[in-house]
Parts: structure tokens; C-alpha cells; sequence
């Protein structure tokens, strides 16, 4: 039986990363993955959907090329040749992951692994061959599944999930999208830009109902623009695969309205792929369909860790990467620090882009801590309309010392933007040091500065 230091199952942005880390630390590392190297994120998420929401995303600046005196003819639109690029993209991007495990001396098993004792592996691959690996430690990194709810079940013909979507070539008519988190609002923007007749249903009553709602009703006016319907604050939605059409029924204000589409997508959470992968056998603790973790991610069984969007939200591939290196060092004895939710920014990549980090004005007031608002609009930005992209707003949250609590940024590059935010909260900044750095103008960042001086009162440029 061959014997490693480390056994990660799961190749994913947790996975594979945690392996790097543990190979780095000098630990003997192998991986077990039963699909594509990279996981969900390289090869049926993020990297993906953001190659199809760059097309999605080209089509609106074409659009505006008359704006900048270029008088350019949109001549055809092909959902099919976007999602193709998609594909080969993610292809390349997991044939990196490959040379990676190579170049870190990882060795990759491929197959479905299962604990079958605290340190023994038995990989299952494809062809029926079993095989059995020893590990000192052993890192859960399986990610997640949807979730489906009754009356809201995927079948992956016509009510499918995100996965099905991301590798739909042929684009139906229309479609319903229920769920408007991350993944139904990316969705709806590519497929409206390629011509798609799209609705989206919500039981919250805005887009992004984690986002500040201010930041919600930016992407909610824009998606009017682009003739995206939406019914937000419904109070039940269902789904039925009709053979040829499906039907998706919503309940409103006590009223109930059908409607009928070629396709629903069912966006409406995930959780953990926590089954079939040993946990009972040797008594790794559940709650509620992820893995319950300390915060060197380790279980209630010492050798045994859980990373990613198996140990619980976010379930987002940054935090699962950082969490896989927490989880690496600490089985090499180091002493990382422990990952703050706080400082995890949640992305989305549709346009305009949502990028936030802390906490929303909502949480502040619901906990009742005392905050200053600092909000400017990309309207008042040099850059922004230099670029003929003027819409949204960067709106901070500042504490009374100074501190950021939270933030928010609504427009094009927001996703981009965020990253000063995060390493500001990260280490502790005060507004004062964010008005010591010298911004470069013009640039759209001069406004993370600009909005900071806002709140205190201090605005310079609006
Ligand atoms: C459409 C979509 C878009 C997304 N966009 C973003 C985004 O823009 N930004 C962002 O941060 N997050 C995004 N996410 C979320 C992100 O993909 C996940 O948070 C991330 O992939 C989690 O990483 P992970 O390593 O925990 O698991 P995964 O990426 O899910 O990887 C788990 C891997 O484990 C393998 N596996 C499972 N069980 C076994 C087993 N028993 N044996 C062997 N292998 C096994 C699976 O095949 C898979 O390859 C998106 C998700 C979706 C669905």
C-alpha cells in the first residue's frame, strides 16, 4: 500500500492548493479526483462563466462603439461558439492544474475516493479498479452540489442546474431562472446579452439579496434596461418539466401567475458532497450538509481536515484555497492565522459588476453599530467617463475610529477594485492611511479613497 503524509480528496481550488501548501512544507502529498482536475471552479464555475460573461459583457460595448465614433454592425450573436471558448478554457486552465501536482511532486490518483478507516483511501476509478492509500492526514476537499427543494427539482433536461448551463451550447428561447444569488443573476446577463428571453424569480424581495440592497438596485435598474424580467419577493415559486416546455408558477400578493418558458434554471444553493465518502465510518461530524470544522479546518477526528465548500460558507474558491493552505499548515505543525469570514469578498460578474467585503448597512443597523456612510458615484469619476462607463458607486461603511466596516462597489472592474478593500480590512487600516496613499489618476480606484474621505465628511472631488 503506498503511504503518504498527506491524502487530499478533491482537486478543486481547495484541493489542489492545499496540496501545493502541504508539498511546499515538505509533506509527501497525493490527490484523489474522480473528475477534471480543478474542480467545479475550472471546469463547470467560475472560470466558465466569466469567459461567457465576457462575451455577454461585449456585446453591451458594442453597443456603445457609436458613442466613441466607431460605427460598428453587430452581425450575429452565437451563444454556442461563447460556451466553446468557455470549454477550452477551462481545459487549459485544468491541464495547468496537471503540470502543477507534477512540478510539486503530487501524485494524482484519479478515481472516487472513500475513507475506509482515519487513514486508509480507497480510490475507485472509473474502469471498476479499486486501491487502497494510506495517509497520516487527510484533507476532505469533495465540494458541493445543488440544492433542490420540492417543486424545485432538477431533472438536467429542462430544469437544470448550473452545470448543465455552463455547458449548454444550443441556447433555448427563453428560460426561467429561479434564484437570484451569484449564479442565476450571471447566468441572466449572458443569456439576455446572447438574445434570450429571460425571467428571473426571487423570494427576497431584490437581486443579490446578500449584497447592500443600494448595490441590488443598481444591477436591478440596468437588468430592466437589458429587458430582463424579473419577479422579486415572490412568495413560493415551483417548477414542472412538461415534456416539451416547462412551467413555472410563482405566488404573489396571494396571486398565482404560470409561466411558460423552454428551460428553467434552478439557482438556489448548494451544499455539501458529504455522502458516500466515508464521513460515517469513521464518525466525521455533520451539520445541516457540510462538514463541522475547528478553524485550522480540522473535524472532530484529528487527522482528518475539511476545506472548501465541503466545511461550510462561503462557498466561494477563494476562501476554499485560503482555507486549504490554513488546513495544510496546520497539519505541518505551523500556526496560521485563522480565516475571518469578515474578509471574504463576495464577486459578482455580470454588468454591472458587484464586488463587497464586510458588512452591509443592513447588518450594522440590524446590530446596532454606529457607522458613517461615505458614497460616490462613478458619474463623478474622470476615468469612468473617459471609458463611457459611468454607472454604479463605490460606498464605504466606516466605523468611528476610522475602521472600515464595510464596502461596496457597484460598475465595471468592481470585482477588481474590491482587492484594496480586502487587504485595508486585513490589516486594520484607518482612514487616515487610506488618505496618506497617493491614488494614480485618473483611474476609477482614485474613488475607493474618494468615498472613505466621504464619510468623513471630506470629499474632495464630489
Ligand atoms: C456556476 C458557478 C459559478 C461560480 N463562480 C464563482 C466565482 O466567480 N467565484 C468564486 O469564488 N466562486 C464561484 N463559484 C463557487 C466555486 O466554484 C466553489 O466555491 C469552489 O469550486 C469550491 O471549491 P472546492 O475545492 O471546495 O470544491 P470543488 O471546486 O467543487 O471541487 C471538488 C472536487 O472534488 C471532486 N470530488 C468530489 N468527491 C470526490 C471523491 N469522493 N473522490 C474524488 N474526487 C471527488 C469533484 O469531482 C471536484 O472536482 C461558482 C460556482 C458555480 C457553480
Amino acid at each position: 500500500m503506498k503511504k503518504f503524509d498527506v491524502i487530499v480528496i478533491g482537486s478543486g481550488p481547495g484541493g489542489y492548493v492545499a496540496a501545493i501548501r502541504a508539498a511546499q512544507l515538505g509533506k509527501k502529498t497525493a490527490i484523489v479526483e474522480s473528475k477534471e482536475l480543478g474542480g467545479v471552479c475550472l471546469n463547470r464555475g467560475c472560470i466558465p462563466t466569466k469567459a461567457v460573461l465576457k462575451a455577454a459583457h461585449s456585446v453591451h460595448e458594442l453597443a456603445d462603439m457609436k458613442d466613441l465614433g466607431i460605427d460598428v454592425e453587430l452581425k450575429g450573436l452565437n451563444g454556442g461558439q461563447a460556451v466553446k471558448r468557455a470549454k477550452g478554457i477551462s481545459a487549459k486552465i485544468s491541464g495547468g492544474v496537471a503540470y502543477l501536482m507534477k512540478k510539486n511532486k503530487i501524485e494524482v490518483f484519479e478515481g472516487y475516493g472513500k475513507l475506509r478507516t482515519n487513514t486508509q483511501v480507497e480510490i475507485t476509478s472509473s474502469r471498476g479498479h479499486t486501491e487502497t492509500i494510506e495517509g497520516t492526514n487527510i484533507i476532505l476537499a469533495t465540494g458541493a452540489h445543488y440544492r433542490s427543494f420540492p417543486g424545485l427539482e432538477h431533472d438536467g433536461k429542462r430544469l437544470i442546474g448550473a452545470w448543465e448551463a455552463i455547458k449548454m451550447e444550443e441556447l433555448p428561447k427563453s428560460i426561467g431562472i429561479i434564484g437570484a444569488g451569484a449564479i442565476g443573476v450571471e447566468f441572466a446577463y449572458f443569456w439576455n446579452a446572447f438574445g434570450v428571453d429571460v425571467h428571473i424569480f426571487e423570494l427576497q424581495k431584490n437581486l443579490l439579496p446578500i449584497e447592500d440592497e443600494e448595490s441590488s438596485k443598481v444591477v436591478e435598474k440596468a437588468y430592466k434596461k437589458y429587458g430582463i424580467k424579473m419577479s422579486l419577493g415572490v412568495e413560493k415559486v415551483s417548477a414542472k418539466n412538461n415534456g416539451n416546455d416547462v412551467t413555472i408558477t410563482e405566488v404573489k400578493g396571494g396571486k398565482t401567475v404560470e409561466h411558460k418558458f423552454d428551460m428553467g434554471l434552478i439557482a438556489v444553493g448548494m451544499t455539501g458532497n458529504i455522502d458516500g465518502i466515508g464521513l460515517e465510518t469513521v464518525g466525521v461530524q455533520t451539520d445541516r450538509g457540510f462538514v463541522v470544522v475547528n478553524n485550522t479546518y480540522q473535524t472532530n477526528v484529528p487527522n482528518i481536515y475539511a476545506i472548501g465548500d465541503l466545511a461550510g460558507p462561503p462557498l466561494l474558491a477563494h476562501a476554499a484555497s485560503h482555507e486549504g493552505i490554513i488546513a495544510a499548515e496546520a497539519i505541518a505543525g505551523l500556526h496560521p492565522h485563522p480565516l475571518d469570514k469578515m474578509n471574504v469578498a463576495g464577486c459578482t460578474y455580470c454588468q454591472p459588476q458587484v464586488a463587497s467585503v464586510g458588512y452591509t448597512e443592513r447588518a450594522l443597523k440590524e446590530q446596532g453599530i454606529k457607522y458613517s456612510v461615505g458614497k460616490v458615484p462613478f458619474t463623478a469619476n474622470g476615468k469612468a467617463m473617459a471609458s463611457n462607463e459611468t454607472e454604479g458607486f463605490v460606498k464605504t461603511l466606516m466605523g468611528e475610529d476610522g475602521e472600515m466596516l464595510g464596502a461596496h462597489i457597484v460598475g465595471t472592474h468592481a470585482t477588481e477594485l474590491i482587492h484594496e478593500y480586502v487587504l485595508f480590512r486585513q490589516m486594520e487600516g484607518v482612514d487616515e492611511e487610506m488618505f496618506a496613499t497617493i491614488h494614480p489618476h485618473p483611474t476609477l480606484g482614485e474613488f475607493l479613497a474618494e468615498s472613505v474621505l466621504n464619510a468623513k465628511g471630506r470629499s474632495i472631488n464630489f
